[in-house]
């Protein structure tokens, strides 16, 4: 049986990088970029004002300054600043030749003069100002040419942003994978439906799909598949024209757990079954090459929910993180400190549901009590899961333990 590390790493030596290809920017969330993008223009691409008020020469504010123009964001000015006089200019509105600072409008007061024209006075120390006063100069942030966003970065809000203002519309990235949800087992009815006598609902389509999505995949739910195996057989074969399909139950070793020898005979070939883990012994993973250039990564989850749950943290979203090139693609464990005392009985490694949470001195983790593998309820009031190695043993308030955040 393969420890929870050599699990990963075997499920990420099959996985292999997907290609990059264009996609709109829109859709980009969270994916890897696989291109540099460089700046087509300076940016601010003009001088521009940082604040609402008058572009003036700083030896002109002695005396009231005639308002020769008004300048909105996106118009340009028509006037300079060749004689004694002040330019009305508004946020982000292009400079006029020869202004060297803006007086905020808060600074200044304004009448109208003599002839009817209007007349803004600035405070005198305001000749003193170093040129260049709530001005932001043309290529200040970025120069034509620059690397905005390099290759391999992960796409957020702010690096979207950012491409967005080189103009680019379609980005390079690695595709988001797409996974089939396939739940089996016979006592299964749809969520909208009411069980009857033996019956459950398939609840872990629903949050499978959900955890799909939250790593960045595509879910493509397959629905139920009877523990018989032309139906399972036919459901799996649906589920293997996608990038990777993910069941869920029929993997133990009941008489209609039919999952691994329904798949050896729709040709995806076995890279192990068990793991030393708890909850989640009876996780299965394989491959199918359907063509030479089009692998498929089948992973077989135990049914119980939260084998469910802690199988994709552990196994299937390092895989997704893979496809798109995501690093790291291992999960990433915290060290955190127990709140309480935590008494262990364990044959295997525990993932025990846990509620991790950040304070001034560090993280400190509880574990959220929970009567077992169908508990996902338990689940509900955790945000982590805290490792305890395998063993008998009481692990005191304030001893440091691994936590890994859903
Ligand atoms: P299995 O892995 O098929 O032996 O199922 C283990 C346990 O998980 C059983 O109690 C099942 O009823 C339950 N189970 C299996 N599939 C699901 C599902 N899709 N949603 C909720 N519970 C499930
Ligand atoms: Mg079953």
């Amino acid at each position: 049986m393969m420890e929870v590390s050599e699990a990963v790493a075997a499920v990420l030596h099959e996985a292999a990088l997907f290609e990059p290809q264009a996609i709109p920017l829109m859709d980009a969330l969270g994916l890897v970029l696989a291109e540099d993008v460089h700046a087509d223009a300076d940016s601010p691409p003009f001088d521009k004002s940082l604040v609402d008020g008058f572009a003036v020469r700083l030896a002109d504010c002695t005396a009231p300054l005639p308002v020769i123009e008004t300048v909105s964001a996106g118009q340009m000015p028509t006037r300079s600043l060749d004689r004694s006089a002040a330019i009305q200019i508004m946020t982000g509105a292009p400079l006029p030749v020869g202004a060297e600072a803006v007086v905020p409008v808060e600074h200044t007061s304004q009448r109208i003069g003599a002839d009817g024209m209007p007349l803004v006075s600035v405070p005198i120390h305001v000749t003193s100002w170093k040129p260049g006063t709530n001005i932001l100069r043309r290529g200040a942030s970025t120069k034509l040419g620059d690397l905005v966003v390099a290759a391999g970065s992960e796409l957020r809000p702010q690096e979207l942003g950012a491409i967005a203002e080189c103009g680019r519309s379609r980005v390079i990235v690695r595709r988001r994978p797409r996974i089939a949800v396939l739940a089996t087992g016979d006592e299964l009815v749809p969520v909208g439906q009411t069980p009857a006598a033996g019956q459950i609902r398939n609840s872990n389509e629903m949050m499978l799909c959900a955890q799909i999505r939250r790593a960045g995949g595509e879910p493509v739910p397959l629905g139920i598949a009877r523990d018989e195996r032309a139906h399972l057989r036919e459901r799996i074969e649906v589920g293997l024209h996608t990038d990777v399909l993910v069941l869920s139950g029929g993997v133990s070793m009941g008489e209609k757990d039919l999952v691994p020898s329904e798949l050896a005979s729709a040709g995806v070939r076995q890279i192990f079954h068990k793991v030393n883990v708890k909850p989640g012994k009876p996780l299965w993973f394989g491959v199918l090459d359907r063509t030479p250039t089009e692998r498929v990564l089948v992973f077989g989850l135990p049914g119980n929910p939260v084998s469910s749950l802690v199988c994709f943290e552990l196994f299937v979203r390092p895989s997704l993180r893979r496809l798109m090139g995501v690093s790291p693609a291992e999960p990433l464990a915290v060290s955190a400190r127990l709140t309480q005392p935590h008494t262990t009985k364990g044959d295997r490694p525990t993932y025990q549901p846990a509620r991790l949470e950040w304070q001034s001195d560090g993280p400190i983790v509880t574990a959220v009590p929970w009567v077992g593998s169908s508990d996902l309820r338990a689940t509900v009031a955790a945000n982590s899961m805290a490792l305890f190695p395998v063993g008998d043993q009481t692990y005191a308030a304030g001893s440091t333990i691994k936590v890994i955040a859903w």
